[in-house]
């Protein structure tokens, strides 16, 4: 984060690319989390200001509820912590393509940038799906930037269903 915050004159300070990466990591650690609480490894973090307000994983099972993805959780948080819906200048970030509902909340949020990282073709409703960040007929759209770390993000969740198969055959 110090990296970020660094003023260069020359042309060698971190891109994009870097800073994508960099708080992704953070979600993947939330993903690590939901793994080691035997849920589905996804993770997020919302970014203001350089700063890390919210950092969430999926709890779905251990609250029983159907909609404690990530992103709705850290959603939940950011909003606290700024003591606002709005959560304007605020970048989410999620090692997996948000669904119907998560895409909702971003778009309710009014969230103005979502980095993703594995995409999820059975129920991404960003790219894979649908293009609701994007959809010119709604009200608010978002900056979208997908596959950051993607391979990492998407090896935690298959090994996470193949030694739930493997757990099953015992
Ligand atoms: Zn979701």
């Amino acid at each position: 984060m110090i990296a970020f915050r660094e003023e260069k004159d020359d042309n060698t300070s971190p891109d994009a690319g870097d800073i994508y990466v960099h708080y992704m990591r953070y979600a993947l650690q939330q993903a690590e989390q939901a793994r080691q609480e035997n849920e589905v490894p996804i993770g997020a973090v919302i970014v203001k200001d350089s700063r890390i307000i919210a950092a969430a994983h999926n709890q779905r099972e251990q609250l029983k509820d159907p909609t404690a993805h990530a992103e709705m959780i850290a959603i939940t948080q950011a909003a606290g912590s700024l003591g606002s819906w709005r959560l304007d200048d605020c970048t989410l970030y999620v090692t997996l393509e948000p669904c119907p509902m998560c895409a909702g909340a971003i778009i309710m949020s009014r969230i103005p940038v979502v980095v993703y990282g594995a995409d999820d073709p059975k129920a991404g409703s960003v790219r894979s799906l649908y293009r609701l960040l994007e959809d010119p007929r709604l009200n608010h759209r978002c900056v979208v930037v997908n596959g950051v770390l993607a391979t990492e993000c998407g090896a935690i969740l298959s090994q996470f269903f193949q030694a739930q198969r493997a757990l099953g055959k015992k």
